[in-house]
This record gives C-alpha cells, sequence and structure tokens, in this order.
C-alpha cells in the first residue's frame, strides 16, 4: 500500500496553476528527491502533501483516506502526527529558545510523549545542537539552526519527513552532514523521506527522483 496517493492534482493561484495534473505515489519507508527548476511549484507540492494546503483539483490520499475529508482540525492533527517539516527557510520562532521551539509540536494536541525529552536530547547529540539548546535562533549559525530544524520535525517521529531544499544555504560541509543525518535518522524512524532540491549532488545520494516542470512531472 501506497503511504501518499497524489492523483491529477492542480493548484491555482490567482488564476495561475502553480501545479497542473500531478499524480505519483510515495511508498512508506522509502526516500525521494523532488526537483526542478524556481518557480515550477515543488514547494507547492510539499505543501499540499504536508496538508499545508488544500489542492483546487484533484485529490491527496495518507493511507488510503483522503485529506479533503478531513476538516480544518483533523487536518492539524494529521500535521501533527504524520508529518515533520524542514522548511526552506528556517522556520524557528525568534522569540522562544530552541529548545522551546522543538517541544512546540508536542504541546499541540495535549498529549503526553513519555519518551520525548530523551530522545530530542539524544537527537541533539547526534545532531551535535545540545550546546545550542537553550540559545535563541539569532544566536545560531545558518547550519545550527537547520539542525535545529531538523530535531523539531523529527522530534515526533514522523511517517512523513518533508524537507525544503533544507541545505538551501549551507556549505558543503554542512549540506554533508546533514544529508547523511536525513539519511539516517528516517531510516531509524521508518520514516518516508521527501528532499526537494537543486542540488545534484544532494539528488544523486537517494534513490528515487521526481522531476517537475511548469507543475507537471516529466
Ligand atoms: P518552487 O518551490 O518550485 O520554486 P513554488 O511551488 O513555490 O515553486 O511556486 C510555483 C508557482 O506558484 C510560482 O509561479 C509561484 O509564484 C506560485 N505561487 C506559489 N505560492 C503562491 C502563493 N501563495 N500565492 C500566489 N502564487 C504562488
Ligand atoms: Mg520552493
Amino acid at each position: 500500500m501506497s503511504l501518499v496517493k497524489v492523483e491529477n492534482v492542480y493548484k491555482s493561484f490567482n488564476n495561475a496553476h502553480a501545479l497542473s495534473g500531478i499524480s505519483l505515489n510515495l511508498e512508506a519507508n522509502e526516500k525521494y528527491v523532488i526537483q526542478g527548476t524556481s518557480g515550477s511549484g515543488k514547494s507547492t507540492l510539499l505543501y499540499l502533501i504536508g496538508g499545508l494546503d488544500r489542492p483546487t483539483k484533484g485529490s491527496i490520499s495518507i493511507e488510503d483516506k483522503s485529506l479533503a475529508d478531513f476538516d480544518d482540525e483533523s487536518l492539524a492533527l494529521y500535521r501533527n502526527i504524520y508529518v515533520g517539516f524542514v522548511f526552506q527557510f528556517h522556520f524557528l520562532l525568534p522569540s522562544m529558545n530552541c529548545l522551546d521551539n522543538i517541544f512546540l509540536p508536542s504541546k499541540i494536541n495535549g498529549e503526553k510523549h513519555p519518551d520525548l525529552a530523551k530522545r530530542v536530547s539524544d537527537l541533539a547529540e547526534r545532531l551535535r545542537i545540545t550546546h545550542c539548546l537553550k540559545k535563541y535562533p539569532f544566536e545560531l549559525s545558518g547550519g545550527e539552526q537547520q539542525r535545529v530544524n531538523i530535531l523539531r520535525a523529527l522530534s515526533m517521529k514522523p511517517k512523513l519527513l518533508l524537507c525544503d531544499e533544507p541545505t538551501g544555504n549551507l556549505d558543503i560541509e554542512n549540506t554533508n552532514i546533514v544529508i547523511k543525518l536525513l539519511t539516517e535518522l528516517s531510516n531509524e524512524f521508518k520514516s518516508t523521506l521527501v528532499v526537494v532540491t537543486h542540488n545534484d549532488k544532494v539528488a544523486s545520494s537517494f534513490g528515487k527522483s521526481f522531476q517537475i516542470a511548469d507543475g507537471k512531472l516529466v
């Protein structure tokens, strides 16, 4: 069974098509790359799969449940439970220290997550950001902020880990560290990994790749 099924999805903004009939399947526990030039629709596709927005036409289902049947509250719950997002531009709240940023997703539906604190401290060590946790985002380098983002995205052990150009503004050394960790951690957590990237070297380190041009798969 596919984890994610995207069927003939369109997305328009003010009558302009960002996506024009995309269909694809994502299997559980696999790794995918999405490539395409700027403006081709990569982020839009990722947001729709992650339930951050809804398609204009077509359907997206997760484990055979259509996201169209979810009201806004259920969609928020889906994002919280299933999806970890690493955004292109660091999305840490500037008014909170990194640890509070990382714990934010776990606070959303009021459930207890007994092994969370230990998982966060283990992950912080592996991502080499233990020294960053009590600091505010602006006190960190770009590479450190991105690793905090990755930790936050992984903290809930998401089935789907969606990364929008996660290495876009990192140097080669940090790019290699981030890609290696994304691969290792998605293996460990059995998360399906989807990475949007411009970087051919990053793309070649993953198995399956989708190419997007003008809102269509090519
Ligand atoms: P990519 O991530 O491949 O660079 P995007 O998915 O961000 O491309 O954008 C695809 C197209 O949709 C672009 O033409 C972009 O301007 C447009 N677009 C994306 N998001 C919005 C939005 N919120 N409002 C209006 N247009 C948008
Ligand atoms: Mg984009």
